[in-house]
């Protein structure tokens, strides 16, 4: 009897940890058949909006056309706008927007225990971009104009405890970021898609409801784009919010019809097409 009580207990706490392990991993995605909208308004998309946006992919075939943020600031001098983090140099720059973002992050991980992070590289302009490819080679950066740095979406970010490959801090990154609209951009188990070299350090902002779906999906960036002009359309709710996202093609200005009554972000895939995201 004794032993069997036992037993209970150790399957027990094991259903316990289980379900623990799963609702911490569970990025609460549930996708589901589009809803029907009867009344619908015109958009306009013209051939610029393939080229801004965050759902931009910039790799060695696809350059860059334009830089896709505006609010570009450096952070050394703009302390205010940075949070509990150091900068590597005092040239770090970054969008805004972004950067409030990441100080969201960083103050998710500070809950976790994880506290000792710092910026090594934010936005990089096209000379800056081109003189680290002349200076370090193919290895270490991308030839100027192809390099997601000169988005201002994408940052590489350290610890002060070591590399990021082994600090608490490259794994808090690995595991959370999707979290807050960020993806690890280049992981180990992809570099044959992205073909760039694993680097634990490089993270790239997509927002949600992508970074999730992303995750959810084991998505890189390459990955969920092909995925999303293949089904022209999916409906996902994520952390309870529905989302309807659209591809289009664009190689012309054209008109696409949005249900009323929604909200929605565009931005171009940098390939050929544009997403919509809408949202009530
Ligand atoms: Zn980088």
């Amino acid at each position: 009897m004794k032993k069997s009580i036992k037993l209970l207990f150790v399957i027990s706490i094991a259903i316990i940890l289980a379900v623990l392990w799963f609702d911490r991993n569970n990025s609460s995605v549930i996708y589901h058949d589009p809803v029907e909208v009867a009344d619908e308004n015109p958009l306009k998309i013209d051939v610029a909006d393939v080229h801004q946006g965050e759902l931009l992919l910039v790799n060695e075939e696809y350059g860059i056309k334009e830089s896709a943020k505006t609010d570009i600031k450096n952070l050394y001098k703009n302390q205010e706008l940075t949070g509990d983090y150091g900068l590597l140099t005092t040239d770090i720059a970054l969008s805004k927007e972004i950067t409030a973002y990441f100080n969201e992050m960083i103050e998710g991980a500070k809950k976790d225990g994880v506290n000792n992070f710092l910026i090594s590289s934010g936005y990089r302009s096209f000379e800056e971009q081109t003189k680290l490819y002349q200076e370090k080679g193919r290895d270490y950066a991308l030839p100027g104009g192809y390099s997601e740095h000169q988005l201002g979406l994408a940052l590489d970010v350290g610890s002060s405890e070591g590399t990021m490959a082994e600090a608490a801090e490259g794994k808090w990154i690995a595991e959370n970021a999707w979290q807050y609209g960020f993806v690890l951009r280049y992981p180990q188990a992809k570099t044959d898609v992205t073909g760039i070299q694993y680097e634990p350090w490089h993270i790239r902002y997509v927002g949600k409801p992508h970074s999730v779906i992303m995750q959810d999906k084991n998505f890189v960036l390459e990955e969920y784009l092909a995925y999303l002009r293949e089904k022209e359309q999916i409906s996902a709710t994520v952390d309870g919010k529905e989302y309807n996202i659209r591809y289009y093609a664009v190689s012309k200005a054209k008109k696409v019809k949005i249900p009323k009554g929604y909200n929605y972000t565009i931005s171009g895939d940098n390939v050929g097409g544009v997403i919509i995201t809408l949202y009530k």
